[in-house]
């Protein structure tokens, strides 16, 4: 399939994702939390685990989600506490594709940050406007994006040699027809190159994709969205196989 007509199905069923999954509760007070755009977050965990000097293990093989964030919103609602029962239901999905990478015998801890900090802002869409829906949610798109198997499909593996980050850059741009983010650890000391982390792709708020960073806006360097995690420089960089096939 062409990457175009690739793209018209991709927008089309990413909306059907979102409106399949969950059922709504009302709408949070959200008055001073403007937002305008929705951020996908993937991360790749065996660099999560680099990030934060933790010998995970066995760090799952395939990118993960860390979380579906809105720009510019966080903790929008305290008084929306973060409630395990409600996504229950996702339980095998969640344990599988949003993991607590660096916790994996306690996820709940991190859905509930999640939850806290993102969701309760995401929450001031209909289609995100209950747990169920915002995890429910983010599942879906994070299964109609298929990065995983795009990436594959591309050629782009983890491996010993490096990649160019525009290289990355441009082939995702041309799969998925937007403009995405990829940050990076930089080098530690001892290290030639960067590290690639996260890759992010952006939605508006009727959830079509589109480009995480306008041609001449602010904040495209230097945004960590961890602690040590940065919109990567032009360059090498290394995408480092999970360590069960290091070789
Ligand atoms: P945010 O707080 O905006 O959701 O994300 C940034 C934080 O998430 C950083 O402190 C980073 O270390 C942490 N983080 C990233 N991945 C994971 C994970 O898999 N589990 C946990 N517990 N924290 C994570």
């Amino acid at each position: 399939m062409k990457p175009a007509a690739a793209r018209g199905l991709l927008l089309s069923s990413l909306c059907l994702a979102l409106c399949c999954r969950g059922g709504a509760r009302g709408s949070p007070t959200s008055d001073n939390h403007e937002w305008k755009k929705l951020i996908m977050v993937h991360h790749w965990p065996v660099t999560v685990c680099k990030e934060v000097e933790k010998d995970c293990r066995d760090p799952p093989d395939y990118w993960t989600i860390h979380g579906l964030w809105p720009d510019r919103a966080e903790e929008c609602n305290g008084s929306w506490p973060f409630n395990f029962e409600e996504i229950k239901d996702l339980l095998p999905e969640m344990k599988m594709y949003w993991p607590d990478v660096i916790h994996p015998l306690n996820h709940s801890h991190f859905w509930k940050h999640e939850w806290e900090k993102h969701g309760t802002c995401a929450a001031q869409l209909d289609a995100l406007n209950s747990q169920k829906k915002y995890f429910g949610g983010s599942l879906g798109l994070y299964e109609k994006l298929e990065l995983n198997s795009i990436l594959q499909k591309l050629g782009i593996k983890p491996s010993i040699n490096y990649y160019q980050i525009s290289d990355i850059k441009d082939a995702l741009a041309s799969m998925y027809g937007v403009v995405p983010k990829v940050q990076c650890l930089p080098p530690k000391q001892g290290e030639e190159v960067q590290t690639i982390g996260q890759i992010e792709l952006c939605f508006t708020k009727d959830l079509r994709l589109r480009n995480c960073t306008e041609p001449g806006e602010l904040g495209e360097s230097g945004r960590a969205w961890g602690p040590g995690l940065e919109v990567c420089e032009d360059g090498p960089a290394f995408y480092p196989p999970p360590p069960q096939s290091a070789r």
